[in-house]
């Protein structure tokens, strides 16, 4: 009897899952299993949790919803807590496994953890095994290593887009043999240290965790409503469910997977029409892979205040009282207020939003970006690792910004796309 244990981190769904395909092939019984990791839910150097309520109560709708559909297979979620390290270990013993799947990582601390779980089965003979399944592009297929991966994005997507071809989903699987596994038993958000989430429904979007919600989302923005025919044109709005896809909170957590949203896409343009819009949904989504490439190929210099860059930038201080002037929307931009309200009320924002937050903090503010991307980590639902870390440094003027800094000027930015204050008048003016 060949048992296998799969690991599920950021990667909350049955279709196109490597991670759980590889096992199901090479065993006999597979033991799905997550673990609240105690380090996830530690206050950072920053002063910041690393998870907030918005996401913690993402990822337990995520994780429901795993169960859900694994026991509608015959298997089931074994939900632990405390250090995978040891958490893995114990189940690895107890289920006699000779295996423990999981999807690989990049970042320096997730990489670290990884490091410490598979150091810890050789001690049983147990071997972890992980495959790469959160891109658009398999690492594989690229035209080039790690460490040479353009530094400039659009080098980066001309090299991939002629030298690189997308793979096909990993299909569903149609049974999962498993152990017999006990019910649902998940921590509370109070168990977590956070507090329940109330939902403002001035809210762009009410976000629900879980693979299924993910592939309703997208299915109504691509067939229901066609909003993905207008995405480009919409895409730097700030109100609404549809000016943007929302898919990032689902794609975070790894309910949907890019390739699924490109085949998605590839279809619809099959069945409907193709234009630029469909097409730049694609391109943002290599956005996406491009910070995951850059994050691996520098896991370490992302969290320095320097970031990629080897001459110095110099930043003000921390400054307490002004960083929580912006933290809570009490800055003297009322635009920037705005978007700080709805991502401490929601747990979301804008695009465009996090792109002027972000550079008044750094450039107008002069204030370390790090405590930026670190309150970022805390509150956004969608928050990922490389995304969120690379796109801070990128508007700091330390990341992969070609033309060095660029400040907004976030009055002109106001005016541009706020024009007639229907967003400050939502988030200020309207409680
Ligand atoms: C300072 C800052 C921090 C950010 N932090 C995060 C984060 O933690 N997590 C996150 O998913 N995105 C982050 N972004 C990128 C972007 O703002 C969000 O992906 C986007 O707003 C999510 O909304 P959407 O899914 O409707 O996006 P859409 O416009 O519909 O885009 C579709 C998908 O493309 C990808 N994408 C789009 N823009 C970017 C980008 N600039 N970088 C990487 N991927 C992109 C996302 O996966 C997104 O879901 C950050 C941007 C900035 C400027």
């Amino acid at each position: 009897m060949k048992r296998s244990i799969v690991w599920f981190k950021t990667d909350l769904r049955l279709n196109d899952n490597e991670v759980l395909f590889q096992a199901i092939a090479q065993s006999d019984e597979v033991i799905p299993i997550y673990c609240f990791d105690d380090a996830h839910f530690k206050t950072t150097e920053f002063g910041f949790k690393k998870t907030g309520n918005f996401r913690a109560q993402f990822l337990i709708e995520s994780l429901i919803d795993l169960d859900k559909n694994l026991r509608a297979f015959g298997s089931g979620l074994i939900v632990v807590k405390g250090n995978p390290a040891i958490e893995i270990c114990k189940l690895a013993q107890q289920f006699k496994v000779e295996k423990v799947f999981a999807k690989t990582e990049i970042a320096y601390e997730e990489l670290l953890t990884q490091t410490k779980v598979e150091n810890q089965l050789k001690k049983f003979n147990c071997h972890l095994e992980t495959f790469a399944s959160s891109t658009l592009y398999h690492p594989n297929d690229l035209p080039f290593s790690v460490k040479d991966t353009p530094n400039i994005f659009t080098d980066f997507r001309k090299i991939v887009e002629r030298a690189s071809t997308i793979r096909d989903i990993f299909p569903q699987p149609t049974q999962i043999k498993s152990p017999s596994i006990g019910s649902l038993n998940l921590p509370s958000l109070h168990e977590l240290g956070l507090n329940d989430c109330v939902f403002d429904c001035r809210a762009a979007i009410e976000f629900k965790g879980g693979e299924t919600e993910g592939n309703k989302r997208l299915n109504y923005y691509l067939s229901e409503t066609h909003a993905i025919a207008s995405y480009k044109e919409t895409r730097n709005g700030m109100i609404g469910e549809n000016y943007s896809s929302k898919f990032s909170a689902w794609l975070a957590l790894g309910c949907l997977s890019p390739k699924i949203i490109y085949h998605a896409i590839k279809k619809y343009e099959a069945q409907y029409s193709s234009n630029e819009s469909t097409y730049w949904l694609i391109f943002e989504l290599l956005w996406r892979d491009f910070f995951v490439w850059m994050m691996s190929k520098y896991p370490v210099e992302f969290f320095k205040i320097n970031g990629i860059k080897k001459t110095g930038f110099i930043f003000s201080k921390h400054n307490i009282n002004l960083f929580e002037r912006w933290k809570n929307g009490k800055t003297e931009s009322d635009f920037i207020n705005a978007n700080m309200l709805e991502l401490k009320l929601t747990g979301f924002m804008s695009n465009r939003g996090r792109q002027n937050v972000a550079s008044y903090l750094c450039h107008d503010l002069k204030l370390d970006w790090r405590y930026g991307a670190a309150y970022f980590e805390e509150q956004l639902i969608d928050y990922d690792v490389s995304s969120n870390w690379c796109n801070w440094a990128y508007v700091a003027g330390v990341g992969n910004n070609p033309r060095g800094i660029s400040i907004f000027n976030v009055e002109k930015q106001a005016n541009d796309y706020d024009k007639n204050k229907s967003y400050r008048n939502l988030w200020l003016y309207n409680l």
